[in-house]
């Protein structure tokens, strides 16, 4: 690619089609898809609800700006939110925790956020600066200020939340930091001394959501109740789309002028998640649980014992597997692409799998077992 700027480094094949959970690249290859993007397609590559309500919309009207009602939007809303929410609808994951950052600060007139070692929360200024990865924030300082860190999973951070902090924001499973899983009591500590001390939590489910873990959203595993949660990237099914979902006590901090976007909502993307969450019904999470036992247990009998695997962690279809030292995760993917098989990596050498909740077993079994032949 001569025209773009070098942000990624990207493999050197382009996928072109794609359907139910496979992709087919440029040179006529066919993958067994276990990214879903990044968690984004858990509906696959040609859900005909999904393309159905994109083509009707497509039809009728793409875009009209935020300054008139949205019948589309509020139907979106009503299924995304309980009768004790509200949600704003954003373009992506990043400007979803935009949102989630302003709203706290307006609402509780607290500026502080306290956010974790290795969390992930995007790529713009207020998000970038609420991620513990130094990495992605060199080179840009000055920061958004009055952001404090603590270390994921340690009680330390419970002394941390006292009544002059505005938030805390976390992940119920960090994603991109390597797939930690939230330790249930902690967090259920960690919201207490939230509500004790009056501050807000913010519950980043921007990848764990939409059915990733096999409920709607991660936390509700976890016993939590979050003042804010964040969606994206699974919402849209590959249309550009984010969601802030707030309790309805914050809606006054958030009235006309104080937040806007210019295609945050707009129809096509609305279109396309509301055949997203008519299609997340009990019944098709129920599916994707008893889909995730049959995973989990091929996960702990045949790859934790593998000698390069240190730890394998996750919940449901989001999966990391933690290689030691001596196996790059660049080589397993790369390995795994040559045999038909597309996967991710997180922080620490971690190789991550995200598969589409569609995925039957007999496919996550064959991906599995080619995963287990090249770490072998
Ligand atoms: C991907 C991700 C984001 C950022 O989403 P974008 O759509 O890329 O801006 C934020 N939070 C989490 C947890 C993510 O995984």
């Amino acid at each position: 690619m001569e025209h773009v700027f070098p942000t990624y480094s990207r493999f050197p094949f382009d996928i072109v089609d794609g359907h139910d959970c496979y992709l087919i690249d440029n040179n006529d290859n066919t993958y067994l898809d276990f990214t879903s993007g990044i968690g984004v397609c858990s509906f696959g590559y040609s859900n005909k609800i999904i393309i159905d309500n994109l083509q009707k919309q497509a039809k009728k009207v793409w875009h009209i700006s935020n300054l008139y009602e949205s019948e589309i939007q509020d139907k979106v809303a009503g299924q995304l939110c309980n009768d004790d929410q509200l949600a704003f609808f954003a373009n992506s994951g990043t400007e979803a925790n935009e949102a989630a950052f302003k709203l706290a600060r307006k609402a509780s007139d607290k500026t502080t956020v306290l956010a974790f070692n290795n969390g992930f929360h995007g790529r713009t200024y207020g998000s970038m600066s609420l991620n513990g990865n130094p990495d992605i924030q060199k080179g840009f300082a000055p920061l958004v200020p009055d952001v404090l860190f603590a270390d994921y999973n340690d009680e330390k951070a419970i002394d941390l939340i006292k009544p002059d902090l505005a938030a805390v924001i976390l992940e119920v499973i960090q994603g991109e930091g390597g797939v930690n899983v939230g330790d249930k009591i902690w967090l259920t500590n960690v919201q207490k001394a939230c509500k004790d001390n009056d501050v807000l939590l913010i519950i980043d489910e921007v990848q764990t959501g939409i059915g990733r873990t096999g409920t709607k959203f991660a936390f509700e595993q976890f016993g939590l109740d979050p003042d804010i949660i964040t969606s994206a990237k699974g919402l849209g099914n590959g249309t550009p789309i984010g969601a802030m979902i707030g309790k309805k006590k914050l809606a006054s901090a958030f009235g006309p002028g104080t937040h806007g976007t210019t295609f945050g909502g707009n129809k096509l993307s609305m279109a396309a998640a509301s055949g997203v969450l008519e299609q997340l019904t009990p019944d098709f999470l129920n599916k994707v649980q008893q889909k995730s036992k049959a995973v989990w247990k091929f996960l702990d009998e045949e790859i934790k014992p593998l000698s390069h695997v240190t730890d394998v962690t996750g919940l449901g279809f989001m999966i990391g597997i933690h290689l030691d030292d001596s196996l790059a995760v660049g080589d397993v993917i790369t390995a795994l692409q040559d045999k038909g098989l597309l996967t991710l990596s997180a922080k620490y050498n971690t190789l991550r799998l995200l598969p589409p909740l569609i995925m039957e077993e007999d496919e996550l079994k064959q991906g599995l077992s080619q995963i287990k032949a090249a770490l072998q």
